[in-house]
């Protein structure tokens, strides 16, 4: 019995050896390594690898990559476990997928209109049910899903642009007491495909500062106001959003069990870094704007975990349009006042044909040069601005990374292909990074916008990796960067001697590594790809 039992195994194994064998062989050339090497040969193998150079090692990647181009899931599986740094360009609502945002709509027994899906606070009126109902109704779970994000839409349906944008004030409610939850998720999803940092745009006091602005009259004289807001208790809500920030991290914390004293019950996500950007919303009356900025401002220039502003919502949305060049004026005031906080900016999220041909003409150019942007946000209609070669060359020189958003600009823009001006940033030698914008809206992840870099874009693994380097470079985390050429990537002299993959790290560089957040996490991101790229 057990002699033919035996034999049956053996049969069966060498079957699925040659299976194995085979597929190795036509599919790609890239394979999971042990962390530990199971044999001499592996031993040896993984030796000689890391006697290379490293510029050998990445040429090895590179291959493996190509390979695996030849099978979308194979890229997709290639990209998901390459190390790709942060994701600068996240916002949290709209990076938290619909069938999670279903459960804390159920759970709060909130009710949902059966035709726009959109929710409301209980008592249900006609033509609402509990959203609870779901549950038990699989066709309002459909139609919910397919409401709140991209999934089904198609062009029939109306446009992307507008499809995506009504999906937020529907499920806007469902977050509501759930941002500790929100975090778990994007941090967990974050540590499973490899990104370290995330640096979220979170609307720390759950807009306060909107309803507080009513109490103020518009005043053209940016310093009046700004006094006037200070002097009527804007610290109050300065205060409120530092409290809603700890307590969403603690709570996020609880979740993930991080704090547990066995180290092996703490989820994933407990590895991740999580700053956040407070997102001024544009489309508001101009008093409002302000007075949001001003708690932009405050909030980062107080509160560590804040680290900077943006300004968010559709472009090309009349207010937006109207107030921009106020709006980069009311940047450039708050600047002035706070120059040590750092600003990002949505800018140039604009297609030909959605605005009039001037409102192509300068978002980008106004947002660095009079809204002191480090970073722009999408950045896609930079080649139908003024002296679009120009300003190519100015963000070159002044280092301004752009968050690159591919599967939102093919969704709301219906930009994508030779249409994206990826390669034209590429060319002129500005900084950029791949981003996720909006990732449960647009039913993605950041390896899928690195699978659209490759398939879409045509960039190599060199070029992924650069941008998944950028990422952390221009992360607005505090300290100096673990470079000191960013372009080429040459470590500080402290670790110039350094290597990842060594046991012991040299004093100079430790001292060094210890009083920079940021030199942490490019640390990391080092260590990271060099075990990554030995597997190949
Ligand atoms: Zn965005």
């Amino acid at each position: 019995m057990r002699g033919s039992r035996a034999r049956v195994v053996a049969i069966f194994t060498v079957i699925l050896a040659l299976i194995a064998l085979s597929t190795a062989s036509t599919m790609q050339a890239f394979r999971d390594t042990p962390a530990r090497p199971a044999t001499a040969a592996a031993l040896a193998a993984q030796q000689r690898q890391a006697a290379e150079s490293p510029e050998a090692r990445t040429e090895r990647t590179e291959k493996a990559m190509e390979a695996a181009k030849a099978n979308t899931g194979a890229l997709y599986a290639f990209l998901r476990e390459m190390p790709k740094g942060g994701d600068l360009h996240n916002h949290d609502v709209g990076a938290v997928y619909a069938e999670t945002m279903i459960k804390f709509a159920s759970h709060d027994h909130l009710c949902v209109d059966r035709t726009t899906m959109a929710l409301t606070e209980p008592p249900c009126k006609q033509g609402q049910v509990d959203a609870a109902t779901s549950n038990t109704d699989p066709a309002l779970y459909r139609d919910m899903i397919n409401a709140w994000s991209m999934r089904d839409w198609n062009k029939a349906k109306g446009t992307g642009h507008d499809h995506f944008f009504d999906t937020f004030p529907k499920f806007g409610l469902a977050n509501q007491g759930h941002m500790g939850a929100v975090f778990a998720e994007l941090a967990n999803r974050a540590a499973s495909e490899n990104v370290q940092y995330l640096e979220l745009m979170t609307t720390a006091d759950n807009a306060e500062s909107i309803g507080f602005a009513s109490k103020f009259q518009w005043n053209d004289n940016f310093s009046v106001m700004r006094q006037q807001m200070l002097d009527g208790g804007l610290q109050k809500i300065v205060d409120d959003a530092k409290k809603n920030l700890a307590d969403w991290d603690a709570q996020k914390d609880q979740i993930l069990d991080c704090n547990d004293a066995n180290l092996e019950k703490r989820q994933p996500g407990c590895q991740v870094t999580i700053r956040h950007i407070y997102p001024v919303l544009r489309a508001f009356d101009k008093t409002q704007v302000f007075a949001q900025l001003l708690l932009a401002f405050e909030l980062a220039k107080q509160d560590p975990m804040d680290v900077a502003v943006n300004m968010v919502q559709p472009e090309d949305w009349l207010v937006p349009m109207r107030d921009f060049h106020l709006h980069m004026r009311m940047v450039n005031f708050l600047h002035e006042q706070y120059p040590e906080v750092h600003i990002a900016l949505h800018a140039g999220e604009l297609a030909p044909g959605m605005v009039p041909p001037e409102g192509l003409r300068f978002h980008i150019r106004e947002s660095i040069e009079i809204g002191h942007a480090e970073r722009i946000g999408h950045g896609v209609d930079i080649m139908y601005e003024d002296r679009p070669h120009e300003l190519l060359a100015e963000m070159a020189k002044r280092n301004i990374l752009v968050e690159i958003c591919l599967t939102s600009n093919a969704y709301i823009l219906g930009i994508k292909g030779k249409a994206h001006p990826l390669a034209m940033y590429l060319k002129a030698g500005v900084p950029v990074a791949l981003a996720t914008d909006d990732e449960g809206v647009s039913r993605s992840d950041m390896t899928q916008e690195y699978e659209r870099a490759v398939l879409d874009q045509g960039l190599d693994y060199t070029t992924l990796k650069k941008m998944a380097r950028n990422s952390i470079e221009h992360a607005f985390l505090p300290g100096d960067s673990l470079w000191s050429d960013a372009r080429r990537f040459v470590p500080v002299r402290e670790c110039a001697t350094d290597h990842t993959r060594n046991a012991t790290i040299s004093a100079p560089c430790k001292a060094f590594l210890k009083g920079s957040e940021k030199a942490q996490q490019e640390w990391q991101l080092e260590k990271k790809f060099a075990d990554f790229e030995l597997k190949f």
